[in-house]
């Protein structure tokens, strides 16, 4: 296994910075890596006639990184998993997988969960996998949560709290670790929309002195790895199929205050409610991280990835089952719906700057890992 270079680690610690993730460690590649796409790859069709449509969402930001935590609501326990920002896809597995051992620990009767997005289904998932009675109520559901907009690619990386929010949960390395086993059980059917994919990260030529070793899209190459991408839409409602089936039940329901909670039929309850922790929990700490993606119609030749850093801000190309995603806004604070035209054209002109340079796709050799 092979040190990681000087440069690419700078790189993935200032995407985690700005992305709220930063990328797989060598090891994890190379211990996970299915067999190497060989295909030269071809280039992204942006003209007009591919446009679908633009959408925003807003990552459940958190000073300090997300929480884990439990607390006594009246006579009930509530285990906290919230706050995942960028990273709610990456952090599922780890997260849940905590959360639900808090859970069992106490040998509930039956459990109440609140929120219906990637980490509420997962908690529900592992609970009821364990026998135990789940019930989740949420105001939204899939297609309509935020869950449901994400790229969804999991990236993982270092630091994803701070200060005492540090010490709780599961290591940085143990979630590095389940980040991507996590979704095993769920790669072998494609009704999950779970797929390997190569990723390359990049930035522009002129951040340096010297010629890159690699390029691509006439950028520097300084990652790529082979990682999972999930397609949410596909995944979300699978997961709520599979639950249903194991005898969970869904219950349309928006609290508005933490009192609410305290009238519902269980002893313990997994509090998954996203950016409506902030209210409801009264957690200061939460803030929305507005993005916006592009989405362009499905092309299914795509079977790669990429992030760049551009002087003009971040863009990425992820290719989902349904849809080409162009994104890569960061807007904090800023809790807008609606999409901006003026990102639309940054996102689109970007990218086809970039695709100006096509020549083939930079693919991952596993003895590079
Ligand atoms: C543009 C964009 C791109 C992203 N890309 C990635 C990526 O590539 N990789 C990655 O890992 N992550 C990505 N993310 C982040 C990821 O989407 C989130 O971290 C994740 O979806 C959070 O999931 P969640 O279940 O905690 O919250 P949500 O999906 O927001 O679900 C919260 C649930 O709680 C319910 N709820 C909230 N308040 C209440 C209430 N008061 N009463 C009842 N129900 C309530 C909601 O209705 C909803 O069902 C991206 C996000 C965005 C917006």
């Amino acid at each position: 296994m092979a040190p990681l270079h000087a440069n690419s680690l700078t790189t993935r610690r200032a995407l985690l910075l700005t992305m709220g993730a930063a990328s797989l460690t060598a090891c994890q590649t190379t211990r996970l890596l299915p067999a190497q796409s060989q295909r030269p790859g071809l280039p992204v069709q942006l003209s007009p006639a591919f446009f679908d449509r633009s959408v925003v969402g807003l990552r459940p930001g958190r000073i300090g990184g997300f929480r884990l935590a439990t607390e006594k609501l009246a006579d009930k326990l509530v285990v906290h998993n919230y706050g995942h920002g960028g990273d709610g896809y990456t952090l599922s597995w780890p997260c849940a997988t905590w959360a639900a051992d808090q859970i069992s620990a106490a040998q509930p009767g039956s459990v109440g969960i609140v929120g219906a997005g990637v980490s509420g289904l997962t908690t529900a998932w592992l609970l009821a996998r364990r026998g135990i009675k789940v019930t989740v109520y949420s105001e939204k559901f899939s297609p309509d949560t935020t869950s449901n907009i994400a790229g969804a690619i999991i990236l993982t990386g270092p630091n994803y709290r701070s200060g005492e929010n540090a010490r709780v949960g599961p290591s940085d390395e143990a979630i590095n670790d389940s980040a991507l086993t996590g979704f095993n059980p769920f790669l072998t059917a494609p009704r999950y929309g779970v797929y390997w994919i190569d990723h390359i990260q990049m930035r522009p030529l002129q951040q340096d002195n010297q010629p890159p070793d690699e390029a691509f899209l006439g950028r520097k190459v300084t990652d790529k790895f082979r990682t999972l991408m999930v397609d949410p839409n596909l995944y979300l409602s699978a997961l709520m199929g599979d639950l249903a089936e194991m005898g969970v039940n869904f219950w349309s329901k928006k609290f508005t205050a933490r009192e609410d909670l305290a009238l519902l039929p269980h002893s313990v309850l997994a509090n998954c409610s996203g950016l409506g922790a902030g209210l409801l929990f009264g957690d200061e700490n939460m803030f929305p991280i507005r993005g916006q993606l592009t989405l362009l119609k499905p092309q299914p030749e795509i079977d790669y990835s990429y992030i760049s850093r551009e002087p003009g801000g971040m863009l990425y190309m992820f290719p989902r089952r349904g849809n080409i995603v162009l994104g890569g806004s960061h807007q904090r604070g800023n809790d807008k719906l609606l999409p901006e035209p003026a990102e639309i054209d940054r996102q689109l002109r970007g990218h086809a700057k970039l695709m100006s340079n096509f020549k083939g796709v930079p693919r991952i050799n596993p003895t590079e890992s």
